[in-house]
């Protein structure tokens, strides 16, 4: 089969590799739909982000390695021994960071807790590739009427499910999201669905405000001509908001904000306010935690995404209460434009890209 393996960072390949036998408690898929995750766009090109230091030694003791593809929707065409939830011609999409299942967390029903097992496309090959080999933990079954495209967008979607539970929203809370890419539009979608009361959000580019407010936000700010600080305090009788989504930070050389965002989100929240880390920003971060502790300011990072978050993300599409399909801007056809995908996917602000480039099998 047609794999694409990475030879090192910026070298990447569309090679003839074997293709994979199914194992007990595994599935064979046949890739439908498939995008790079932004964190995987970033690696590809050996920008520091999410696992950088785990990928490089890979790629320095392992490779060529068939690397990334966690995001996708296959259709299953073969089942191993003990396989229970899916079957033959089922569609399917996954979490990507997976229980290992023998730990005494594992072992105790609190799998949700345990980091020790692999991540799919990190530790495991992914889906830049014809078939791939997934283990049925991972596994969603994707329902009828949510399409391949939006279904490879259902993984980014539980990690904002995951993500906006954290915040624990009460009913009215001013909701302020700093970013709308795509998980900065999935926690706006979630969380308006969740009880928040006035939805703000922030982007740098006129789209993504524009996108936001299509779906739901109330107020969307363009931070290039405005000051998003002064903006949501004038919007919140100068209090600020209640939980505020910081979505933007991350490598300026992807349009990213560096650091920025998080001092406008300690900035932009109320005292006593929760602040959820969504984004990853690739090296150590010097912070005035007193200011954090003066105003009794709560930064919380996302739980991990459970099968119970997949489930729920499945629902939350299939009836209409997520709107996944006006976030993807770019769809390309065929398995030899996984490089395209990735460069449009590292460079959104460029093409005015919203979600990653999706490539149809
Ligand atoms: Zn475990």
């Amino acid at each position: 089969m047609k794999a694409w393996r990475f030879y090192g960072f910026n070298d990447l390949r569309m090679d003839e590799v074997s293709p994979p036998s199914c194992k007990p408690g595994h599935v064979v898929v046949k890739v439908l739909c498939v995008q790079p995750s932004v964190t995987e766009a970033q690696l590809a090109r050996g920008i520091r982000t999410l696992a950088y230091d785990r990928i490089k030694v890979r790629l320095e003791r392992e490779a060529p390695v068939q690397l990334f593809g966690h995001e996708f929707c296959a259709e299953v065409v073969e089942i191993g021994q003990g396989v229970s939830k899916v079957k033959v011609g089922d569609r399917v999409a996954a979490r990507a960071k997976l229980p290992c299942g023998q730990c005494s967390l594992c072992l105790t029903d609190r799998s949700n807790l345990c980091r020790k097992g692999p991540v799919i496309g990190f530790d495991l090959p992914g889906c830049f590739s014809e078939l791939a080999l997934l283990p049925e933990i991972a596994l969603v079954k994707v329902h009828e009427r949510i399409s391949h495209s939006e279904a490879a967008g259902l993984q980014s979607l539980s990690d904002s499910v995951a993500a906006v539970e954290t915040a624990g929203i009460g009913i009215g809370d001013v909701v302020a999201i700093l970013g709308q890419g795509s998980m900065g539009l999935e926690c706006m979608q979630v969380a308006r669905n969740c009880g928040a009361g006035k939805i703000i959000t922030v982007d740098v580019r006129d789209e993504a405000c524009a996108k936001s407010l299509e779906l739901g936000a109330e107020y969307s700010i363009n931070a290039s001509h405005n000051d998003p600080v002064v903006a949501i305090r004038d919007l919140t009788d100068g209090n600020g908001a209640d939980v505020v989504f910081e979505c933007a930070g991350g490598s300026p050389k992807q349009g990213l904000s560096g650091n920025r965002s998080l001092g406008q989100a300690i900035d932009a929240v109320r005292s006593g306010g929760k602040i959820i880390g969504v984004s990853w920003f690739g090296e150590p971060l010097s912070l005035d935690i007193d200011i954090l502790r003066e105003r009794s300011l709560r930064y919380l990072f996302p739980d991990i995404s459970t099968s119970e978050h997949l489930e729920h993300t499945v629902r939350l599409v299939a009836s209409g209460r997520i709107k996944l399909q006006p976030m993807i801007t770019h769809v390309l056809q065929g398995l030899e434009s996984v490089p395209e995908a990735f460069e449009i996917t590292a460079n959104k602000g460029k093409y005015k890209a919203i979600c990653p480039a999706q490539v149809m099998l």
